[in-house]
């Protein structure tokens, strides 16, 4: 394994990134950084937000900057103020041990003063929001004589949000001699354009498939009626207990409208637009940061440049207008080799524009069905149930109680205790989605009948019909193994066929991805399958099958009633004053996106 010491990184630098937890190189850094220790070269890399390309390019600019010379001689610019403090932040954290590197964040809307007195001290990294930086040049308040290096980051955003003539200005004041990187998760013609008309044969670079979404991330859409829209997304949130995500809406009233009912119905979340004062944007940004808030509810433009990794769920409670901003918002999940899930809640309409999406991020969306209250109300038992498992016990505080407390309930068997604590926390829950409705939308009739002609097939057929459609009878299974792991449908049938002999199970979609995948089954077979597959070996690792999300588990019916247990009682006021601090319990399910990392080629097999 490549080290970053191996790619020519020095030692000072390498005792930051050891403070950081870097151990090895990300992909684009190990491309990129041997280029730019090398000879003067320009690059374009097509690399998603959150591959490590601050790294990738902010390492070598470190290295190669002369601290003894206090003029600016790299030139970073990225669309947004808070892009800009990340950036900024994050050369500091790298350069940590190397001495007289200064790295100032030029940006709108903090006072120019202060930059100009920075910058009149020695400055050699500067990062800037293109408008400020003309501002600055139009002062002459800052010298670009001595820059040897211009990084476009977020090119694609910067042309999107209309800076392409203030780019051309500055590109022209820059020494002609630079290298020039230009960094872009898209690569729609506009770029393509600054790239022919500002670089000097650039060497292409890319991260993952040209204009794909990462790997890790799982695309799901539910389709319901525009008016359900509402309470599709409170029962996905509710589906996905320690759900941590970004929800996006397409205008500022929007925004504002849905984070005002999420938190008047009970919801741990904060609003983040444009019509925000910055020192608000701020603080409901650090609150998300540090995980005070579970859900933000925002636009595109203001959730730029939020450097949070851990996000477990991506939702476009409206797609973007511009599609290619699908892949900004999904990035925003699976990050640093984490997996998510993006999640776009459509209406029929809507349906066209997941076909384009697909072909932009090169993957298929699975349509997934808005959970029930029945499946809702499971997840959340043992959501409640895992955090009883999990909570800390502060002794000290509590054992002083329990003598009289013991004393009190020994009327009661251990069960009885159990249903009652179940119940009293659970029975609001319950209430509250007791007569939920199904709000899926399904497929027009005509779609429906040839569907249904479709999947009559038996596996030996292999029959398999287009992914997108819901079939009453199949339930969806989730596999973490996929082609890239040599599992392909047929291989899959024969598993299936392998682990159920003289069952005649029917099979309906089968969609693997590079490293995990999705089946349906009968549902009758459901359980047993994801049971007779579940931990058997498949190339000499383990597989994990279960139940994917949204589906009701096969085992329900066998289940008492919700409606036998308890009485009902009490508003929905669950998440207030909810433990939720961000500490995550070690049995979070995050549904099926959590298993995906559980197949490793390099397990060993079970004895
Ligand atoms: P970026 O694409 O530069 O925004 O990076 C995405 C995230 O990955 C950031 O939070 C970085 O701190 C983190 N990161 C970058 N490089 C590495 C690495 N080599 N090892 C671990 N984390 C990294």
């Amino acid at each position: 394994m490549t080290t970053f010491e191996e790619l020519g990184i020095s030692k000072e630098i390498v005792l930051g990134l050891v403070d950081l937890g870097f151990e090895v190189p990300m992909p684009v850094q190990e491309k990129v950084i041997p280029l730019l220790l090398g000879q003067k070269t320009d690059i374009v890399a097509l690399a998603q937000t959150g591959t490590g390309k601050t790294a990738a390019y902010g390492l070598p600019l470190i290295q190669q900057t002369d601290t003894d010379n206090h003029l600016p001689q790299a030139l970073i610019l990225c669309p947004t103020r808070e892009l800009c403090v990340q950036i900024a932040g994050d050369l500091n954290d790298f350069a940590k041990y190397v001495d007289n590197l200064k790295v100032l964040p030029v940006y709108g809307g903090s006072s120019m003063e202060v930059q100009i007195k920075s910058l009149k001290k020695g400055v050699q990294i500067v990062v800037a929001t293109p408008g400020r930086l003309l501002d600055l040049m139009r002062r002459r308040a800052i010298k670009l004589g001595s820059v040897h290096t211009v990084v476009l980051d977020e090119a694609d955003e910067m042309l999107n949000m209309g800076f392409l003539d203030s780019i051309n200005d500055i590109l022209a004041e820059v020494p002609e001699d630079r290298s020039t990187l230009l960094f872009s998760a898209t690569m729609p013609n506009e770029v393509a354009v600054i790239a022919k008309k500002y670089m000097k044969k650039p060497i292409e670079i890319t991260i993952g498939n040209k204009n794909s979404g990462a790997e890790n991330i799982k695309h799901l859409y539910y389709t319901v009626h525009a008016k359900d829209k509402y309470t599709a997304l409170k029962r996905i949130v509710d589906f996905y207990p320690s759900i941590y995500g970004i929800v996006f809406c397409r205008t500022r009233i929007d925004t504002q409208e849905i984070a005002d009912k999420l938190i008047a119905d009970g919801y741990n979340a904060e609003a983040l637009h444009g019509d925000l004062s910055q020192s608000q944007r701020d603080s409901v940004m650090q609150k998300f940061r540090i995980r005070h808030v579970q859900l933000l509810v925002a636009t595109d433009v203001a959730a730029r440049g939020l450097d949070v990794n851990d996000l477990t769920h991506i939702i476009n409670y409206a797609l973007p207008d511009d599609i290619s901003a699908y892949t900004h918002r999904s990035g925003r999940t699976g990050r640093a080799g984490k997996t998510g899930t993006s999640i776009a809640i459509i209406n029929l309409k809507e349906k066209h524009l997941i076909r384009q999406i697909e072909k932009l991020i090169n993957k298929p969306f699975i349509a997934a069905k808005v959970p029930g209250g029945r499946e809702i109300c499971e997840k959340q038992l043992f959501n409640l149930i895992n955090k009883m498992e999990n909570v800390e016990i502060e002794h000290s505080e509590i054992d002083p109680f329990l003598p009289s407390i013991y004393r009190k309930l020994e009327w009661l068997e251990k069960e009885d205790v159990i249903k009652r604590f179940v119940a009293l926390e659970f029975n609001r829950f319950l209430e509250y989605y007791r007569n939920a409705k199904d709000i899926n939308v399904h497929e027009e009739k005509g779609h429906e009948s040839r569907e249904k002609s479709g999947r009559d097939s038996f596996r030996d057929k292999g029959g398999r019909g287009d992914a997108r459609k819901e079939v009453t009878g199949f339930t969806r299974l989730s596999i973490n193994a996929g082609k890239a792991d040599g599992l392909y449908p047929n291989t899959l049938i024969e598993l299936i066929n392998a682990s159920s002999p003289g069952k005649r199970i029917r099979i309906g979609d089968i969609t693997l991805s590079k490293h995990d995948g999705f089946f349906e089954v009968d549902n009758e077979y459901a359980k047993f399958l994801s049971e007779a597959l579940n931990d058997a070996e498949f190339r000499g690792s383990n597989l994990a099958v279960e139940l994917a999300a949204g589906q009701a588990p096969a085992s329900f019916n066998e289940r008492r009633s919700f409606k036998d247990k308890g009485k009902p009682g009490g508003d929905r006021d669950f998440r207030k004053g909810s433990d939720y601090k961000g500490k995550k319990s070690p049995g979070d399910d995050q549904g099926f996106a959590g298993r995906a990392d559980r197949f490793n080629p390099k397990k060993k097999k079970k004895k």
